[in-house]
């Protein structure tokens, strides 16, 4: 499964690198916000996204919808913080329905794209 990161974080990024490193899941490429996934999702056609909720110059949710008008069976896993439960339930109502909040572990996150990717 061909994987899409985005996340304004190095650190996050790495991090889910590093929990797909040897697993069904291989990232092929980064964005660091939400404008750069929406090119980088056209570009690449990636299966999943891991989507991250707050970053700059286009949040998370913004660039889901332009992934969604795009792709509409776009598989898209938010990473939340504490205190995104409002965007969490704006996001269930564009369908995205996996979110995983941070700090994760590398296995809840494997854990998640997994789940994503039968569903
Ligand atoms: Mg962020």
């Amino acid at each position: 499964m061909r994987v899409l990161v985005v996340d304004d974080s190095p650190l996050v990024r790495n991090m889910v690198k590093k929990a797909c490193l040897g697993s069904a899941f291989e990232v092929v490429g980064e964005a660091r916000n939400g404008e750069e996934a929406v090119a980088l999702y056209r570009e690449l056609l990636p299966d999943i996204v891991t989507l991250d909720v707050t970053m700059p110059v286009k949040d998370g949710l913004s660039a889901a919808k332009e992934i969604l008008a795009f792709d509409p069976h776009a598989r898209i896993l938010l990473l939340s913080a504490m205190g995104d439960e409002e965007l969490l339930a704006e996001a269930r109502t564009l369908g995205i329905m996996s979110s995983l909040q941070k700090p994760f572990t590398p296995q809840a996150l494997l854990s998640a794209l997994q789940d994503l990717s039968r569903g």
